[in-house]
């Protein structure tokens, strides 16, 4: 008798972890639903940028900014929230990567310069100073 091996199936638990994701994905789309709504009960339906209104009809367009990036921060006074058309809000979202790219060169040349010039300074004084 020849045993044979049984082919090893590998077991997942396909139900369980799409259940966890979808659970997942309910919770974030409510709180995202939760805060356009709120934004959009608090603040004008126009866009921040381009001074854009929207209807009922073209709402969808009209999307919930976060002042801070950061999508966690929803105070219920909107004070993070920002109604922006989609364009704007793909705009500001180009312009605050530029930022954070060309922000950190600055910011590098900045310290560069400013640990230079006082350290120069400081080996001119000690210089005068061994004399
Ligand atoms: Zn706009
Ligand atoms: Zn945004």
């Amino acid at each position: 008798m020849v045993g044979r091996r049984r082919a090893i199936k590998k077991k997942k638990d396909p139900a369980k972890l799409d259940a966890i994701v979808k659970k997942a994905k309910v919770q974030i789309s409510e709180r995202e639903k939760g805060y356009r709504e709120q934004s959009l009960k608090i603040h004008p339906w126009v866009c921040g940028r381009c001074g854009k209104t929207f209807t009922r009809e073209n709402l969808h367009l009209l999307t919930v900014h976060h002042i801070d990036h950061d999508h966690n921060n929803n105070p219920p006074d909107g004070s993070n929230w920002e109604n922006l058309c989609i364009y704007c809000h793909d705009n500001e979202h180009q312009k605050m990567n530029e930022y954070l790219e060309f922000g950190d060169v600055a910011v590098n040349k900045e310290s560069e310069a400013a640990t230079h010039n006082p350290f120069a300074d400081l080996k001119s004084l000690l210089d005068k100073d061994e004399k």
